[in-house]
């Protein structure tokens, strides 16, 4: 789980997730209000998650079946929702990815 550089609070699955709504550049500690970063590594692993279910797209092209192909996609973005907090680092400073 992500901890707060500057408090040092680790954060529980379900900040995490409220945090990742917020949809802002930073990522704002919901225990002292401070900004933070993912770290380059941090944003790489989740990025890599997210793009799992392009995976799936050849047996959604083989089955030809809307019903599943939205199963999938809507699995695929629970699942990828809930793993990013364990796989989130974060830092103080904001960091390229590249
Ligand atoms: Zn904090």
């Amino acid at each position: 789980m992500p901890t707060c550089q500057k408090c040092h609070t680790e954060w529980t699955w379900k900040d995490s997730q409220k945090v990742i709504f917020q949809f802002k550049k930073g990522l704002i500690c919901p225990y002292c209000g401070e900004t933070q970063y993912q770290t380059s590594d941090s944003q790489k692993r989740t990025s890599l998650v997210g793009m799992a279910p392009l995976l799936m797209l050849p047996v959604v092209i083989l089955t030809d079946s809307w019903f599943l192909t939205i199963s999938l996609i809507l699995l695929a973005s629970i699942t990828h929702l809930s793993v990013i907090p364990f796989l989130m680092k974060l830092s103080n400073n904001q960091e390229l990815m590249w």
